[in-house]
């Protein structure tokens, strides 16, 4: 038969099972609020509401049946051919003149009028069923294969290496060309493909279904199938994904969500040798490492404190841009971090995971943080290094130039932090733990010295069990201790 017929018998057929169905829905008024995480951007909206068997559907009213009946086939028939598990999904579907953007939140799909026979939506609506941490390529893999059956517009599978190795990842950004290029978001949807039609042929269908709802089955199965193609890779357990109108995109992991602003950048990006143009908006590889790093480094935090518990429903906002210079901070009732400027994180994130004795006083707080933020925080102390490998020759910063003098190499706070800010202590005369977070570090380091990170630790955040001196003692200590042992440096009066 002519491959033209074929096609058109098969949409006649598809688009039969289809209409029995779509003739007179009806719809009901339904008052809608749509908002954003940190209420960044948010609307209210009357919508017309239809429930079918699968799905409830929200639409804005200037949106034409034909389009409206167009999405709820798609979807339903979807949503009918599987075992789809519980999971009732909302679509709310807005005019591209209202909201031209994606946003996916506790099986609810936002999104504006779109291409509805096509991967990119089935991706979506499995995304609302499965989650928004799901892995994306699986996902879109596995929608991709639904369109070829449908003989929608897909992309046929084919092992191919991509550019970058991350790209590998298959994660949401590695579909961007924003974050990679076009060749290899091209190479990540055909290994996508690959990669499903691989494991359906091996495995079966049922068994593929356990990937769309376990990231970390995904992860594992792709894994094998990179060693099966003669490649040693383990694929990223950070998942990316939509952002909706005021997130470039959102980061998933154990540790906290993170909320990239459109156009979020850092506030210190001058001082930061870390940050490159266009940083989290561009380059995988680097956004990768970024957020690699720094959950890498809160892991860290977590085993080092060794509280009894963590509540890891952590919101890490990098908010819109704005003109004034503002400080980072954590919001302990909303337990969010609002982060300008990257060099912060590790410090915040040390209050979100202390913040529950809210009573302490300066040095117990700001201190603890800023001297335990020197242990993991490669972005933190890159921007150190080089404001302190740079400091002017002005009197009041002598004692920064005797030390490097005396240590004869530049300056690596990784190593140095102690030092420096005992030097720094001496220099200013400085004698209460609780006049800034310099003291307050340096006094928190002695103690360390005296008892241990372990008593320190607890005495301040644990069972609060005290340690063997007064407060009044341990702080005449401290002041002896540096005046004894910093005499070589100068004095700044
Ligand atoms: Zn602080």
């Amino acid at each position: 038969m002519n491959r033209k017929i074929t096609l058109f018998l098969l949409s006649v057929m598809f688009l039969l099972t289809v209409c029995a169905c779509s003739a007179n829905r009806s719809y009901v008024s339904a008052d809608v609020t749509y908002s954003e995480p940190t209420a960044q951007y948010a609307f209210r909206l009357n919508m017309d509401y239809h429930e079918t068997e699968h799905a409830k559907y929200y639409f804005e009213p200037s949106i034409e049946n034909k389009e409206r009946n167009a999405c709820i086939d798609v979807t339903d028939n979807l949503l009918s051919s599987q075992s789809f598990g519980d999971v009732i999904p909302e679509i709310y579907i807005f005019s591209k003149e209202r909201y031209d953007y994606q946003y996916i939140s506790d099986h609810k799909l936002y999104s504006s009028i779109q291409v509805w026979k096509s991967a990119a939506y089935i991706t979506d609506v499995l995304l609302t069923v499965y989650g928004e941490k799901s892995h994306y390529g699986t996902v879109f893999g596995y929608a991709n294969a639904i369109a070829q059956s449908q003989k929608w517009d897909a992309y046929d599978g084919k092992f191919s290496k991509p550019t970058a190795e991350d790209i590998l990842d298959l994660s949401y950004l590695c579909f961007d060309e924003a974050f990679v290029s076009s060749d290899d978001v091209i190479a990540a949807k055909e290994l996508s493909c690959a990669f499903v039609d691989a494991y359906i042929k091996q495995y079966g269908e049922q068994s593929f279904m356990q990937l769309l709802s376990s990231t970390a089955n995904a992860l594992e199965a792709l894994a094998l199938y990179y060693a099966e193609n003669g490649i040693t890779y383990t694929p990223s357990a950070v998942q990316y994904g939509h952002g909706g109108k005021s997130y470039d995109y959102l980061v998933y992991s154990d540790y906290g969500t993170f909320y990239i602003a459109n156009d979020w950048v850092d506030l210190l990006a001058d001082l930061n040798p870390l940050v490159t143009d266009g940083f989290l908006h561009t380059d995988y590889s680097n956004t990768k490492a970024f957020f690699e790093t720094n959950l890498k480094q809160m892991k860290q935090y977590q085993d080092l404190f060794a509280l009894d518990h963590y509540n890891n429903d952590l919101e890490i906002v990098f908010p819109k841009s704005i003109s004034a210079s503002n400080n980072s901070y954590y919001h302990g009732i909303d337990h969010r971090i609002y982060l300008y400027n990257v060099d912060s994180l590790m410090h915040e994130y040390i209050h979100s995971l202390t913040v529950m004795k809210s009573t302490m006083s300066g040095w117990k707080t700001e201190g603890f943080a800023r001297y335990f933020s020197y242990y993991y925080d490669l972005y933190g102390i890159a921007m150190l290094n080089q404001d302190y490998n740079n400091t002017p020759n002005i009197p009041e910063l002598q004692h920064i130039h005797e030390y490097s003098a005396n240590i004869n190499r530049p300056i690596d706070i990784a190593k140095d932090y102690s030092e420096l800010e005992n030097i720094v202590v001496y220099s200013r005369s400085w004698t209460s733990p609780d006049e800034n977070y310099i003291t307050g570090s340096s006094f928190v380091q002695y103690l360390v010295k005296q008892y241990g990170e372990a008593d320190v630790i607890n005495f301040i955040f644990g069972d609060e069990e005290p340690l063997p001196k007064t407060y009044r003692e341990l702080v005449k200590e401290w002041n002896e201790y540096i005046e004894s042992n910093y005499q070589t440096y100068s004095k700044y009066k």
